[in-house]
């Protein structure tokens, strides 16, 4: 048996220039965590292109959603962005990573970090009602240079507080906190940065990180995914993987080539 589904692309949403998500068809035997990715592609001159990505979309749905980079030269996006409604791509019947909530010990808070495309993973796990069963607060904090660049934002703002499963949990549990860097808005600053000068606590009212109790996953570029882990190990949080559950999970979302 193969090891990929075919799937059929069902919509298509361009962001920005350079990001773009689409929904697909789902095959009913393709079954995931909350947080995991997998891998997709197209076929190329007959041989399968393929590359690793965060599932979007809730555990529970019927469709399979992703949120994708375009890089103009990238020997899959620069396909992938002209994907249309009715296109078929390729899905392995596997997923897999880090960023799922059994390598987290029990905590108070769980705290999201995301830059970029590194916010896909943290959409599907917003989106499970066992995190808010085992968290108080679920607090996603995405990065981005520009305010376009903040994808997503009316879903997690407007949509999910008034969704018949999840409305009530996320209203009283999940806190969304958008920064961009290069633009004016009402957040600004590197996640670190927020987190360093207290501000992310000033805003939002709640206590200082500590291992103790608050539990944190990360994914973003490998630069982020460095200064986080080294701020977090200051603070003596253990980093958690398969088997082993710890205090903090770190997926980069995507590899310097
Ligand atoms: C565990 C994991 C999960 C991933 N999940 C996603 C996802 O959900 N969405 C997604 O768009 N990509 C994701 N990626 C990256 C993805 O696998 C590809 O690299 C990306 O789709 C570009 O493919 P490409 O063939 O066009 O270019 P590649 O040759 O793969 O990449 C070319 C260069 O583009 C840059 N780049 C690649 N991906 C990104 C990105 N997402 N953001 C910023 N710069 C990037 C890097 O500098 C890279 O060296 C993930 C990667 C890993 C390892």
């Amino acid at each position: 048996m193969s090891n990929f589904n075919q799937e059929s692309v069902l919509s298509v949403r361009h962001w920005t220039d350079n990001l773009f998500s689409f929904t697909t068809t789902r095959n009913p035997s393709f079954r995931f965590r909350s947080g995991e990715f997998t891998m997709i592609g197209l076929k190329v001159d007959d041989r399968p292109l393929l590359r690793a990505y965060s599932v979007a979309s809730a555990h529970y749905e019927d469709t399979l959603e992703f949120f994708s980079i375009k890089v103009p030269d990238g020997p899959l996006t620069s396909r992938l962005q002209h994907l249309q409604e009715g296109d078929e791509i390729i899905v392995s019947r596997k997923a897999t990573g880090t960023l799922v909530i059994d390598n987290l010990e029990d905590g108070r808070n769980l705290y999201l970090i995301g830059t970029g495309t590194g916010l896909a993973p943290f959409l599907s796990v917003i989106k499970d009602p066992e995190v808010y069963d085992r968290f108080e607060k679920v607090v996603l904090l995405h990065g981005c240079r520009r305010v376009a660049e903040l994808a997503y934002g009316e879903t997690i703002h407007e949509k999910l507080p008034n969704d018949e499963l999840l409305g009530e949990l996320v209203r009283n549990q999940l806190i969304y906190y958008p920064t961009v860097t290069r633009d004016p808005f009402r957040n600004r600053g590197r996640i670190t940065d927020l987190i360093t000068s207290g501000k992310l606590f000033a805003d939002t009212g709640l206590p200082p990180l500590e291992a103790a109790h608050d539990r944190v996953m990360i994914c973003g570029s490998p630069a982020l995914v460095k200064d986080s882990r080294e701020l977090l190990v200051a603070r003596g949080f253990a980093e958690g993987n398969h088997g082993e559950p710890a205090q903090f999970v770190v997926e980069k979302a995507f590899a310097e080539r």
